[in-house]
């Protein structure tokens, strides 16, 4: 099979390797499409903190694709269905997974960072983590539902009713675009905030979903909100809004940061703001981002730009300059598998 492996900085390779072996709690997966993520990008241009990315790993944690192979102990059923796999591999026993806290998990192992995930033909993940695709959902867009998560899981923390309430989104890279397209779902009047070169691609983009751009430097807000999401990742960023939050606001920080960052807590004491940060996702937030996708999958749709395998390199490319706003690689057919190996092996070991 065709696998991608990230060999230096900067550098992937396509690689012909046989189909991995698979254990007995084991599925392998027949990769349909897989998008590229910002934490892709860290991995390729060899960031800090991410020394641990396994070496030659073959990146991609959002992945959509085929059960072809079950293990042993793995239910039939699983056989043959699609499926979009889960980026977080908690370990389910430390106290954070205990508490229901899984993206918080000490021992948690990310796919396609600590070991070989979908940007290959073949990958092999344990079965509890796959997310079956529920019927009629296009697979090649299904793989959205793991950046979607993040959003849902920022707004689950938020427990917060959103209807009637104004929130403003910093930061329109794909994450601060599922926020807001989220709050608008959830009745909130929703504003989106980059800088004016984001206008174009991003910022105009969510203006057909119902969000309100919001140009920093060439308007001021109209209103003041009640929820601040920070999805930007800039430390200047950070608490440059807050003039528009209301008394007793929420500021979320879904965003991570390369930078320390100096915060002037008076105002956030006087105005009691409580900040919330958001990080990862929990296993059952997939189910509401799958009926997310689902109902919304054609306008989705629109929104990647697709590459083939091939062409990885130049997906990379463009992502780390910002000419897309989402990534994603077409890799294998949607139709049924017609290998005939797979065929005739109906579980393994
Ligand atoms: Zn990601
Ligand atoms: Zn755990």
């Amino acid at each position: 099979m065709r696998k991608t492996q990230l060999k230096a900085e900067n550098t992937i390779e396509i690689v012909h390797q046989d189909i991995p072996e698979i254990g007995e709690n084991e599925v392998l997966i027949r990769s349909i499409a897989c998008g590229i993520c910002g934490s892709d990008l860290h991995a390729y241009n060899f960031s800090a903190g991410y020394e641990f990315v396994a070496k030659n790993v073959t990146l991609g944690h959002e992945v959509s694709g085929e059960i072809v192979k079950i293990g042993a102990k793995v239910p039939n059923e699983l056989m043959y269905r699609q499926v979009v796999a889960q980026s977080m591999n908690y370990c389910s026993k430390c106290e954070a997974c205990e508490n229901g806290h899984f993206s918080l998990c000490t021992n948690n192992r990310v796919l396609g960072l600590h070991f070989d995930g979908g940007l290959a033909e073949y990958f092999k993940i344990d079965a509890k983590y796959v997310e079956l695709l529920p019927e009629g959902i296009d697979v090649e867009i299904a793989l959205l539902a793991e950046p979607l998560t993040i959003a849902v899981h920022a707004i689950n923390r938020l427990q917060i009713d959103l209807k009637g309430k104004t929130v403003l989104v910093q930061g329109p890279g794909i994450i601060g675009f599922f926020v807001s397209i989220l709050c608008v779902s959830k009745g909130a009047n929703t504003y989106l905030s980059g800088l004016p070169h984001d206008y174009e691609k991003r910022l105009s983009k969510a203006e057909s979903w119902g969000v309100k751009s919001h140009v920093v430097g060439e308007t001021d807000m109209e209103e003041k909100v009640d929820v601040i999401f920070e999805c930007s990742g800039s430390s200047n960023a950070l608490l440059m809004n807050t003039k528009v939050l209301k008394k007793n606001g929420k500021i979320m920080l879904v965003a991570l940061y390369e930078h320390p960052t100096e915060v002037f807590f008076t105002p956030v004491v006087r105005n009691e703001w409580s900040i919330i940060p958001s990080y990862g996702s929990d296993p059952n937030e997939y189910k509401e981002a799958l009926q997310f996708i689902q109902k919304h999958q054609e306008e989705l749709k629109a929104l990647p730009t697709y590459y083939d395998l091939e062409n990885i390199t130049q997906a990379f490319t463009d992502s780390l300059n910002k000419q897309v706003m989402k990534a994603i690689i077409k890799i294998g057919s949607v139709e049924e598998n017609n290998n005939e190996y797979f065929n005739t092996t109906i579980s393994a070991n």
